[in-house]
């Protein structure tokens, strides 16, 4: 969906002037490429609408930029369709806040109940796991492998309880034990079924829960919609979490989901990670389905992984001309820490596309990382003492070659003399008082 709604949108950016004709072409070709994202018929037909009807009525077409005007109308639509603020969850002034989790079989309940519960402890909660999904083999020993990893306690009375008593027992236990939310997993199906509605049914009515929160696999497509709103108004949701997110399918569900539904899409999941949770932005999400990338995101995630002082220090070594091979590993280390480097190459935008197809070798980097970590304290600090006998031993010691050893001591060197130059320019640029 990006790459088409970015091909057609381009078109337009480039131009000076664009024509009623232009608008309606490009309309056309955005309403196609959502349509093949699996958005809901109906919800093409209004968006494009109410984006013809804001691209034609303003003026638009006579402004100096219109291409991008109406690119800009595109996001602002997007970004209206899929829910304009960011939407909390609700705590209860009385806790515990009860969170039930429902969908379909697969859709993410129980990787997301622990995501959830990692992020809610995060923010000093006491969250409470409880094992509501006694139909699938193995399902509370998944859910109780997940609470390890988060370091939450999982309430479980076995599989021979039903899931109402299961769930009352919990809030009995939670009260008990000072859990202040409670997140109850539950039983999902291949399809809807009556006897699943039932029980989820019988679940509400026995426990109250503040939320219920939908899960949904944004891979579904259309039939993401069609779950939503058969959950929506057979138990009724009040907000939504859209899982798998790091699959191919990025846009169809997430944009459709909202405007049928009525029902905010809380948060995003975007890989199997216990980590891979993150509130949801719809002016993100907007940027990110139009090929803007998703700049926000990557700022966060990098702050939240480059520690600022640590940062700092760096900057002032690089300007000092002490930087080292040591600070480059340390550097290295960060960006890994990060996450696949491809997954952050996305973010950028504009890289995206060009960067598809071509491999990010994250294996050369563990090279690098090996070499510098086969390199003594002081070959490290002083890279001049690198002669031939040492480099061999380091391309032994990580399993390179010496080419490669070469190859990298080259490259920081080239580096190195290049801070220097752009310190040099800063430096006579401040002295010279030129750009004042
Ligand atoms: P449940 O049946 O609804 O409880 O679903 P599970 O939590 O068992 O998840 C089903 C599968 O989807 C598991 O293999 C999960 O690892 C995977 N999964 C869940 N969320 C995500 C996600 O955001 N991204 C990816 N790639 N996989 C996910
Ligand atoms: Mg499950």
């Amino acid at each position: 969906l990006a790459e088409k709604l970015q091909n057609t949108l381009s078109k337009l950016k480039g131009k000076g002037k664009v024509s009623e004709k232009d608008v309606a072409e490009a309309m056309r070709e955005v309403k196609l490429a959502l349509l093949e994202a699996d958005v809901n018929f109906k919800v093409v037909k209004d968006f494009i609408n109410k984006v013809k009807e804001r691209a034609v009525g303003s003026d638009v077409l006579e402004s100096l930029t219109p291409g991008q005007q109406i690119i800009k109308i595109v996001n602002e639509e997007l970004t209206a369709l899929m829910g304009t603020t960011q939407s909390k969850l609700t705590f209860a002034s009385k806790p515990p806040t009860i969170i039930m989790m429902v969908g379909l079989q697969g859709a993410g309940k129980t990787t997301t109940s622990g995501k959830l519960a990692k992020m809610l402890k995060k923010q000093g909660k006491r969250p409470l796991l409880v094992a509501g999904d006694i139909y699938r083999p193995a399902a509370i020993k998944q859910l109780q492998v997940v609470g390890g990893q988060v370091d939450v306690p999982v309430f479980t009375l076995g599989d021979q309880t039903s899931p109402v008593e299961i769930a009352k027992a919990a809030l009995e236990h939670a009260n008990k034990n000072g859990n202040d939310v409670m997140l109850v997993d539950t039983a999902g199906r291949l399809h809807i079924d009556e006897a699943l509605m039932e029980e989820l049914q019988n679940i509400k009515s026995a426990i109250k829960p503040h939320e219920i929160l939908l899960v949904v696999d944004s891979m579904t497509g259309q039939d993401a919609v069609n779950v939503a709103q058969h959950f929506n108004d057979q138990l009724g949701v009040d907000g939504v979490i859209l899982t798998k997110l790091d699959g191919d399918t990025r846009g169809g569900a997430a944009l459709s989901v909202r405007a049928v539904t009525n029902k905010p899409i809380k948060f995003a999941a975007l890989g199997e990670k216990l980590d891979d949770l993150e509130p949801f932005h719809p002016d993100r999400m907007a940027s990110r389905i139009l090929g803007m990338g998703d700049v926000l995101s990557l700022i966060e995630k990098a702050q939240a992984n480059f520690d600022e002082k640590k940062a700092k220090e760096l900057e002032k070594k690089i300007k000092s001309q002490s930087f080292t091979f040591e600070d480059f590993l340390d550097q290295l280390q960060q960006v890994q820490s990060m996450g696949p480097i491809s997954q952050l190459l996305e973010m950028i935008p504009g890289a995206g596309k060009q960067l598809k197809g071509m491999e990010v070798n994250e294996k050369e980097l563990l090279h690098i990382q090996a070499i510098i970590q086969s390199m003594t304290r002081e070959e490290r600090i002083n890279p001049s003492v690198l002669n031939a006998s040492r480099r061999k031993r380091i391309a032994a010691g990580s399993g390179t070659s010496v080419q490669q050893v070469n190859r990298l001591i080259k490259q920081f060197e080239q580096t190195r003399k290049m801070m220097k130059q752009f310190t040099d320019m800063e430096k006579s640029m401040k002295k010279g008082g030129k750009f004042k």
